[in-house]
């Protein structure tokens, strides 16, 4: 396979253009459907542009760059990432696997290289769900999975998605125009820092992703009765809140035993939450991860049956609402092979680690086959201000990502040889 220079100074300028793009002085706060959302949306066509690409934005806001003149036609081979943050977030989410895809079709373009397959870059708009509270929302309607009752989402100020897309100039009754026609695509990548501190801790600069971890997301509550601090004595107590600590250890546990698993309690709220009145309520999230479905299930189930336990031994009752349960999504074989191929040409042993985080690349698992490589960012920190990822572990994903989607494209039935081309011209 022939080497295919990527520019750095380029890849590192454009992600410090973005994290410009903020709301905030403290990390990046670029929320879907902002002014600096646009800003950086902007900033984002205008390197499609440069790099010759034909740009196009659907109805969700999903920025979608391609080459138009194709020498064969076929599915188009689809790469991205997502352009929004959390609140006070890092300058590398999402921003890295942008700026890498675009790197990659630049490159080529810039060397003259006809892919097998048509190339896009696919920026979704709100993979995080910071502002509406639900996640992923460019890939499920590029994938079809957006439901029309996802456009009454509300943000902390009660603006509805529906609005919010008006007001950024898109039609939020067009959202299923957003669909792709899975017969066109050809599988989607996605390079993205790993969130998680397995690389750093193998001393390696980028892995491959193996699969999206299922999660289950639960309210619960558990009941006792609220009473004055000083005059209820002690063993005629109903405290919610000691329940629900009980429950808390039971939920580590649980999630300890099982190898694959992972659950967090991660929002408690006491009622009447005072300092002198015995917790009568307390109201809290649960969630349960693992690439295997049956376990995590099994996982939850287990959790719901302790506290259960727990509640009547203190006298208090505990229930638990399922608000999401999403299966997991294993990455394909064919882009895993590519992506470990390219690692192992660059020097480097292929790691497999499953993504405990969601990512568009779960969403667009309904639409197509799917890959994902990691980049070890400093400490596993990430949805933080200090959000790193070494210059040099940077300039070694994109060439892993750059080969790896070659390869992917190479090896799709439906490829034609990927060769050099005179047609290629820089602009
Ligand atoms: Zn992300």
């Amino acid at each position: 396979m022939f080497e295919i220079p990527i520019r750095m100074e380029r890849v590192l300028h454009r992600l410090k253009e973005l994290a410009h793009c903020s709301a905030g002085k403290r990390g990046v706060t670029r929320l879907s459907f902002t002014s600096e959302f646009r800003q950086a949306g902007l900033l984002v066509r205008r390197w499609m542009k440069e790099a010759g690409m034909v740009v196009r934005v659907d109805a969700l806001g999903n920025i979608i760059g391609h080459y138009p003149h194709h020498r064969r036609g076929g599915p188009a081979f689809l790469i991205g990432s997502h352009l929004d943050s959390v609140m006070e977030g890092g300058a590398f989410d999402g921003t890295l696997g942008v700026v890498a895809a675009l790197e990659v079709v630049q490159a080529l373009f810039e060397s003259g290289v006809q892919t097998a397959l048509p190339l896009e870059v696919v920026v979704f708009c709100d993979e995080e769900g910071a502002r509406f509270h639900t996640t992923l929302l460019g890939s499920r309607a590029m994938a079809g999975t957006l439901l029309g009752e996802d456009l009454n989402a509300r943000d902390a100020r009660g603006i509805t998605l529906a609005d919010a897309l008006r007001e950024f100039g898109l039609d939020p009754l067009a959202f299923r125009s957003a669909k792709r026609d899975p017969e066109q695509i050809a599988g989607y990548m996605e390079l993205h820092i790993e969130q998680g501190p397995i690389l750093e801790n193998e001393h390696l600069p980028c892995g491959v992703v193996s699969g999206i971890a299922g999660a289950v997301r639960g309210r619960f509550q558990v009941e006792g009765l609220a009473g004055h601090a000083g005059t209820v004595p002690m063993d005629a107590r109903r405290d919610a809140l000691v329940g629900a600590a009980e429950i808390i250890l039971a939920v580590e546990e649980a999630a300890r035993k099982s190898p694959s698993t992972v659950a967090t309690v991660g929002n408690l709220q006491v009622f009447p939450g005072s300092s002198n009145v015995i917790p009568g309520r307390v109201e809290g999230t649960l969630d349960v991860r693992s690439l295997d479905d049956e376990e995590r299930r099994r996982v939850f189930r287990q959790i719901c049956q302790r506290a259960e336990g727990i509640a009547e031994n203190g006298s208090l009752s505990f229930c638990c609402e399922v608000v999401l349960d999403t299966p997991a999504v294993q990455c394909s074989p064919r882009l895993m092979a590519a992506a470990a191929e390219a690692i192992t040409h660059h020097g480097y042993p292929p790691l497999f680690i499953p993504s405990g985080a969601g990512h568009d690349a779960l969403a667009m698992a309904d639409l197509t086959e799917v890959g994902m490589i990691f980049v070890r960012c400093r400490g596993g920190v990430s949805h933080h201000p200090e959000e790193y990822v070494e210059p040099e572990d940077i300039e070694i994903g994109v060439s892993v990502f750059l080969e790896a989607v070659l390869r992917a494209m190479d090896s799709h039935p439906k490829a034609s040889s990927t060769g050099q081309t005179e047609e290629a011209e820089v602009p």
